[in-house]
């Protein structure tokens, strides 16, 4: 899952990147609303964190502009405390929730982790195929209980397709969604990845389809 963060306070910008990070997304960060809205135009982001008062163009305007052209990716805005009048002009320019500052950010966190899974359809955040358990809470994941050893990479690949379970993903998705702008993006890696993947698992439940890319499935859709 790939993440934008539009802060223009420095500090604050890296303490949401870095715990994004950790927790296990890949993440793009924007400065101003200028740089913001252009990233968020033209990158494919499964979720973004803005901040309301931006140098260039305020994250009202900024939003305002992503939904009137069309752009649906949830989006959680960054009101200071008393701008009770930011939550509402955000909301109706089309946020999908709001944290207010100062926050903690394991509630950043938590209202990532919300949008992502609303947005993907799911109500839990523990998503199931077959036997296999992910807990994007912890971002961890197990086999009938038994914990797989996964790096935060082959996490990011497998949450993104636990996450689309039953839709056929593309090779040229998953690069655009588990790397960061700057990566050099080479599908054939991905490929590599998907094998290892399969390989922990042990069960068969990335299905390759041809010409298309791959199917999470549960083990029993034949
Ligand atoms: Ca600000």
């Amino acid at each position: 899952m790939r993440i934008l963060v539009v802060e223009d306070d420095k500090d604050l910008n890296r303490q949401i990147s870095v715990a994004l990070e950790d927790a296990g997304y890949v993440v793009d960060r924007a400065f101003d609303g200028e740089e913001g809205h252009f990233l968020g135009d033209t990158e494919p982001y499964d979720a973004i964190v803005l901040d309301i008062g931006l140098p260039q163009m305020d994250g009202i305007s900024v939003l305002e502009r992503w939904r009137r052209d069309g752009r649906k990716m949830p989006v959680l805005i960054l009101t200071a405390r008393d701008r009770w009048s930011d939550k509402v002009a955000g909301i109706d320019a089309g946020a999908d929730d709001y944290v207010t500052k100062p926050f903690h950010m394991e509630e950043v966190l938590a209202r990532v982790r919300a949008l992502i899974r609303r947005a993907a359809g799911h109500a839990s955040s523990e998503l199931y195929c077959g036997p296999l358990r992910l807990d994007t809470k912890a971002s961890k994941a197990d086999m009938d209980g038994v914990p797989l050893k996964l790096t935060s990479h082959e996490y990011r690949m497998l949450a993104y397709l636990m996450h689309h379970k039953g839709s056929v993903v593309s090779r040229t998705e998953l690069v655009e969604h588990l790397y960061d702008q700057d990566f050099d993006r080479d599908s054939n890696t991905i490929e590599v990845f998907v094998g290892r993947l399969r390989k922990k698992l042990g069960v068969d439940l990335i299905e390759t389809v041809r010409g298309m890319g791959y199917r999470m499935r549960e083990p029993n859709d034949g």
